[in-house]
């Protein structure tokens, strides 16, 4: 339209786009206009003077609707990008501060700068008789604290501390948690996967505290936009009957999004211009333009490659806006991310280059543009990435495609990227390793007792047992102590079993020390850069040999590092940093073993099967691949000891005889009845690469369902499993004791081979590339792998003929 022609700094790109086929889709999303209503006058006088002072006349409806919640009961706010939600858990905390002098809030944040920014956004009410603010992390100093756990009525954390700090002293906290009337979890779509399983259990702990010193905190949520919020909300803290508030009131800016994909270069590898090249182009057009843009991208070196092509386009004809692009740094303060915001409010700069560090809702305001370079892994941190498109009321919210199979997948199917539900975020409070771990930090706590089934789960005590066994945990009977007084003993008289508790066998153990909330074992490898001894993070024990090898290029935060030694007795690995131009794959050998079934169920013609597995994995070597091209340069071979750990995972079995009797796989009618035409048999030596290829695909697309990486699962195809006797594929949690990935992979299985298959059978290639097939992961490195024979596969067990030129050529 003539109108937008003018108004809008991107219709001259867009129509370039849509002119040579690189905008394969465009979507228009509001404008919406505000729900404005009157704040709740029940709220204490004070709170409504503060929110004249900060400048609000009037809430969003959801702002409104979520203090009503929180008067009755846990509520969960999961409203878009900048819609005002710390308002929604802000104003009933501040009002329960100013009615209860002695009331206390905690608020936990995954990263400190967000903590910051809350403390700061709290400051802003001008409460500051009422309400003391105060952040307690790990950078707070030692002589601050005691003041800190005596005065502070709004403590801002994260579960870290909480974890490690916190409960296991609630003495020294006795009066925090003795007051308690809030807990704060903002951000609680973070809290997911393995980390989420952790802080589940984390918080359970803290609702388990509070009882003891006779509290019991209203817990106050809020989220991105995820397709479970209700779900996420209960599993985090183990409490029902949540209230959700979802209705966003604030007003929606007039945005464009689009899916942009760079050209192809060659048609037969379906090989494409590189996404950051594309980018690079596209952000100086922008900026040309005068749109404010911000750009997201996953690695730091991706982010520094991006701004210098960007200004390099810019030299040419515009020098003095080439300065006016810069890349955003990690571990800013909050003073400099200030000045940013501020710099870019001023028009003194024109494009921001980041990482996903400003994706977690730090304040820095919306933009003209927003521009995501690859999938960011989950459509929820897309959509909140292009929630930062819509500076004066319109935006422009653009993708740009990789190559990565999920990329591509969207590229054909953009009504599904742009309309699909989001994913849902997934844990597993009752993954075996990471609630026994939190259990004995329970028992350190407090003894456990039969009162803790509340807060721990009514299966705690068969884990508390195997405790014991394993010499960690001491049951103590009830004759010798514990909680039990009189009136307990009369009832055991009546045949009810004796309150007996459980204890640390070692009292003078501090078992916080030994979990870490990152990692699902309490077996892990530190990760230290070998200048300057300094302590990176650490990596699950199970993924040590495929990850941090000698020799390997391993990513951190955006940072590209080498490991120079694997120090398996002492187990760390030294790195060093790395600028080379090339990234390395282990070649593994992986075994699973079936250890326990859990469920069954027979469907598309396989039997479907969840349980308990052994994985034993041995790295055997690694191969170095070039940045630019993935070209392999090397195969080093490595001398790892295999390494084993239990996880949960799902398989199916095809039918016996399938493939390895003439016609099996290929038999007319199975497995769901094709119909009398005559199949084509897959011939054995295809078989292990339609399973190899089948396996891949289910697990590139199952990161839509289960907000989670490729690489937090694994998976293995064999065309004859010892134990099932049959042609079997197996995709298992990646992480010791599994967090639900293959659960949700059980349940959904139908949906999963249905866009496996599409993944596949809609790949221009013509022999499986990057973009479907093909693991940037795969322990064999991609062989062999065959895309035909998957596809042939995944049709006869989805129970639909198969296309015209589809059928395995390998069998005529
Ligand atoms: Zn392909
Ligand atoms: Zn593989």
């Amino acid at each position: 339209m003539a109108q937008d022609r003018r108004i809008e700094p991107w219709s001259a790109l867009l129509d370039a786009g849509r002119e040579d086929g690189r905008l394969v889709r465009e979507a228009r999303e509001g404008p919406g206009r505000a729900k404005l209503v009157e704040a709740p006058p029940e709220l204490h006088p004070d709170v409504l003077e503060g929110l004249a002072r900060v400048g609000v006349e009037r809430l969003y409806s959801h702002q409104a609707q979520a203090v009503h919640a929180s008067w009755e009961g846990p509520t969960i706010v999961t409203t878009g990008t900048a819609s005002g939600k710390s308002m929604c858990f802000n104003l009933p905390t501040l009002d329960v501060l100013c009615r209860d002098a002695r009331a206390r809030a905690l608020y936990l944040y995954p990263t400190k700068a967000l903590a910051q920014d809350q403390a700061r956004a709290l400051a802003e009410f001008g409460l500051s008789r009422r309400v003391r603010p105060a952040i307690y992390d790990g950078d707070t100093p030692r002589e601050a604290r005691g003041q800190i756990r005596k005065s502070a009525n709004i403590v801002l954390t994260n579960p870290d501390m909480l974890h490690l700090g916190i409960l296991p002293n609630h003495a020294a906290w006795a009066d925090l948690f003795a007051n308690l009337a809030v807990v704060v979890v903002d951000e609680a779509h973070v809290y997911r996967g393995v980390f989420g399983s952790h802080v589940a259990n984390v918080l359970r702990r803290l609702r388990r505290i509070a009882a003891a010193y006779g509290t019991e905190p209203r817990f106050l949520l809020s989220s991105a936009t995820i397709a479970n919020p209700l779900e996420l909300a209960e599993r985090l803290t183990g409490l029902e009957d949540v209230r959700l508030i979802d209705e966003d009131g604030s007003p929606a800016p007039q945005r464009r999004m689009s899916v942009w994909n760079p050209p192809l270069t060659d048609e037969a590898t379906g090989a494409r211009r590189s996404a950051l090249g594309e980018a690079a182009e596209l952000l100086a057009q922008l900026v040309r333009e005068g749109a404010q843009t911000i750009c997201f991208m996953k690695s730091r070196k991706g982010v520094e490659v991006l701004s210098r092509l960007a200004r390099e386009h810019l030299q040419d004809d515009h020098p003095e806006l080439a300065e006016l692009v810069v890349p955003y740094r990690a571990g800013y303060t909050p003073q400099q991310r200030r000045e940013l915001e501020g710099r870019l409010a001023r028009g003194e700069l024109m494009a921001v280059i980041t990482t996903d560090a400003l994706e977690l809702g730090i304040d820095i305001g919306a933009l003209d543009a927003a521009v995501v370079v690859t999938f960011p892994g989950t459509i929820a941190s897309l959509r909140q990435m292009w929630g930062r498109a819509g500076r004066r009321g319109r935006g422009l919210a653009m993708f740009v495609a990789g190559e990565d199979a999920l990329d591509q997948f969207f590229c054909r199917h953009p009504e599904d990227f742009l309309e699909r539900p989001v994913e849902a975020a997934i844990l597993d409070h009752e993954s075996p390793l990471i609630y026994r771990g939190h259990l004995l930090c329970a028992a350190h706590e407090g003894p456990l007792s039969n009162d803790d089934g509340v807060f721990l789960g009514p299966r705690w005590e068969a884990h508390a047992e195997i405790l014991q066994s394993a010499g960690e945990l001491r049951r103590r009977p009830a004759e010798t102590g514990g909680p039990s007084g009189p009136d307990d003993r009369e009832d055991t008289t009546r045949g009810r079993p004796a309150r007996s508790t459980y204890v640390l066998r070692r009292p003078g153990g501090y078992p916080a020390a030994e979990v870490s909330l990152r990692s699902a074992s309490p077996e892990s490898f530190a990760i230290v850069e070998v200048s300057s001894g300094e302590l990176l993070g650490s990596t699950e024990a199970a993924r040590a040999h495929s990850t941090v090898h000698e020799g390997a290029i391993y990513l951190h935060l955006g940072r590209s590092y080498e490991v120079r030694e694997l120090d398996l007795e002492r187990r760390r690995a030294l790195v060093a940093p790395f600028e080379g131009d090339w990234y390395t794959q282990p070649k593994r050998e992986t075994d699973t073993e079936i250890v326990r079934l859990l469920d069954r169920r027979e469907t598309l013609g396989v039997t479907l099967s969840f349980g308990e597995v052994s994985v034993t994995d041995t790295v055997l070597a690694y191969q170095r691949r070039r940045l630019s091209d993935n070209a392999p340069v090397e195969l080093v071979a490595l001398d790892l000891p295999p390494t084993s750990f239990p996880t949960q995972a799902l398989w199916f079995e095809l039918p016996v005889g399938a493939g390895t009797q003439p016609g099996g796989l290929g038999q007319p009618g199975w497995p769901g009845g094709v119909g009398d035409e005559p199949g084509e048999a897959i011939p054995l030596d295809a078989l292990l690469g339609a399973l190899h290829a089948t396996e891949h695909a289910q697990i590139a697309v199952l990161p839509l369902m289960a907000m989670c990486d490729r690489w937090d699962i694994g998976g293995l195809s064999t065309n004859f499993h010892p134990q099932t006797g049959a042609p079997t594929i197996f995709l298992y949690d990646g992480h010791p004791g599994g967090i639900g990935i293959a659960r949700t992979a059980f349940v959904r299985f139908e949906e999963l081979c249905r866009d496996a298959r599409r993944l596949i059978s809609e790949c221009p290639c013509s022999k499986g590339c990057p973009s479907c097939v093909q693991s940037p992961k795969c322990g064999n490195l991609n062989e062999p792998l065959s895309k035909a024979g998957a596809e042939l596969l995944l049709e006869r067990m989805l129970g639909e003929p198969a296309a015209i030129g589809l059928a395995v050529g390998a069998s005529r």
